[in-house]
């Protein structure tokens, strides 16, 4: 099970995208944020999604580098 709180990407909130497939947990996180934090997005410049997106990704444990999953 992978999880990734949406605290840790910088929002003041307790929800967390659980999955057991990475795709799966990204997809949950990308959702919710596309639909509970719009104004935040509104806000941010491109550069600052891009960081968003690839924190989300970092988190869901698809970033090591080395193609294993960590533990
Ligand atoms: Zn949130």
């Amino acid at each position: 099970m992978r999880i990734v709180k949406c605290g840790d990407l910088g929002f003041k909130c307790n929800f967390m995208a659980t999955g057991n497939e990475i795709d799966q947990v990204e997809k949950n996180m990308l959702d919710h944020i596309e639909e509970e934090h719009k104004g935040e997005l509104a806000s941010m410049a491109e550069d600052d999604l891009h960081h968003l997106k690839h924190r989300v990704s970092t988190l869901s444990g698809r970033s090591c580098g080395c193609g294993e999953h960590h533990h």
